[in-house]
């Protein structure tokens, strides 16, 4: 039934004067446009808080890189930032079987020694309603970086180094938007408890923010800050990583062997059909084949070869496999890549005799607040993230599902909690060699959250 304008109007006006909300909404227009001005006044502050944080080296440490920093420094930094703006600060470990607890299938041997969580609780009034803000420390590896990773350079609005994008924004941003919501404090009956969390990214599974919610961190509703500018998300994609190893026969380049490379090119060749018969399904949802290692010389013929493969799947797809009996995950797709990859192999003799090894290194699953059953209410917070959204940008937003994994799934999955996501990132900036940001993103998206806890905060 399309309602036509007029009606829809004297709807809103029966439902102002039946509520008599009058000075509430005022004065919620009032806070919000509060907030709009200061933001108006923060460009260099946005700019310069993001520099200090692009400046403290957080590589993760199973980036690739020789020698990756570990999110400790910058953690302290921003436990300091967080105290200046009024917050009890505590470091929330992540326990060694992490992934055990959580009912994960996570990486193994990894550490998280000197690797903790900060937490950060703001108060705002008796903090009735508790929002959860979460953004991660841990950078990708910077060692593939044009020029210097680390130097924050600010050049006008455009803003240099590893992390500017994914994720030292978002936690610029959601400092930022505490910073601002101070100024309207009285209008607000909230707790924020903001989490800056370890072990996101180089196959960290989300290490971190899965601590929190094993350790009980609970919030009405939660705001991911990880992510592009722009853009809300309520839902993402699953991720499930693949490790291949081919074993052939080395031998002498010119009197011959079992060349391994030229068996690593079978298995390529399932994984292409399996990535084909992925993308008939859905083009957005994507397979990488990141990296393919084998050989050591030209006059050696390859012992071993090895690819790492990340498979995205979607909400539906991990439904079936909970049908199947099989959890919430990726199992039906796995079994489809091992079923493809050992069809390919049938044919080869050698293959057929000594089938690759595949390990699965992660599977994590995906979430979305409006299909999930145990989320509520996913509608107020949509309302109320667009509503703000619309607030600091100007413009409409259309919810949408995040076409990758983040870290928003477990507090969804495992914490249960509505979340949504509002990043800051330079869309296309994250992960490249050229990492970059604009301050105007940081700005907008700490506004847009800024309007958001208003409106779920309420005194
Ligand atoms: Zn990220």
């Amino acid at each position: 039934v399309v309602k036509t304008e007029e009606f829809q109007r004297e709807e809103f006006a029966a439902g102002i004067w039946n509520l008599e909300p009058e000075a509430i909404l005022m004065s919620d227009i009032n806070s919000g446009s509060v907030l709009s001005s200061w933001f108006e006044g923060a460009s260099q502050r946005a700019l310069s808080l993001l520099s200090e944080l692009i400046r403290i080296p957080t590589v993760n440490p199973y980036s690739g890189d020789p020698d990756p920093s570990g999110e400790a420094a910058g953690q302290v930094f921003v436990a300091e930032q967080m105290r200046k703006l009024g917050a009890s600060t505590e470091s929330l470990p992540v326990p060694a079987d992490v992934y055990k607890q959580g009912g994960i299938h996570g990486p193994r041997e990894r550490s998280w020694q000197k690797r903790e969580n900060v937490v950060g609780r703001f108060q705002f009034g008796s903090g009735r309603t508790r929002i959860i803000f979460n953004a991660h420390m841990d950078t990708i590896g910077a060692s593939d970086y044009q020029g210097d990773p680390f130097s924050g350079k600010i050049e006008g609005d455009l803003i240099y180094g590893r992390g500017s994008s994914d994720c030292k924004c978002g936690l610029a941003s959601g400092l930022l938007a505490i910073e601002a919501l101070r100024t309207v404090e009285s209008d607000l009956d909230c707790q924020i408890i903001f989490q800056s969390v370890v072990d996101e990214e180089c196959n960290g599974a989300g290490a971190g923010t899965l601590a929190c919610c094993l350790a009980g961190l609970k919030g009405d509703y939660a705001i991911v800050l990880d992510g592009s500018a722009g853009m809300i998300y309520a839902g993402c994609l699953g991720i499930a990583t693949a490790e291949v190893s081919v074993t052939g026969r080395s031998g002498h380049g010119s009197i011959g062997g079992v060349s391994a490379l030229e068996k690593l090119l079978i298995v390529k060749k399932a994984i292409d059909i399996f990535t084909e018969e992925r993308r008939g399904r859905d083009p957005e949802v994507a397979v990488n084949v990141g990296v393919l290692n084998c050989g050591i010389a030209p006059w050696v013929v390859p012992n071993s070869g090895f690819m790492a493969v990340n498979i995205n799947y979607d909400f539906n797809e991990a439904l079936a496999s909970q049908k199947a009996g099989l959890g919430f995950c990726g199992a039906e797709v796995r079994a489809r890549f091992e079923e493809l990859i050992t069809a390919t192999c049938a044919d080869d003799p050698w293959l057929s005799k000594n089938p690759p090894k595949i390990v699965w290194v992660k599977d994590v699953q995906p979430f979305s607040i409006e299909r999930d059953p145990q989320i509520d209410p996913a509608a107020k917070l949509i309302d109320a993230a667009s509503d703000g959204f619309r607030s600091a940008w100007g413009r409409d937003v259309t919810v949408s599902d995040l076409p990758a994994w983040c870290d928003a799934s477990h507090l969804c999955r495992i914490g249960k909690m509505p979340v949504v996501g509002m990043g800051s990132g330079q869309p296309g900036a994250s992960h490249t060699a050229t990492e970059y940001n604009c301050g105007m993103n940081v700005l907008q998206t700490a506004n847009a959250v800024a309007q958001t806890v208003l409106r779920l905060g309420k005194a």
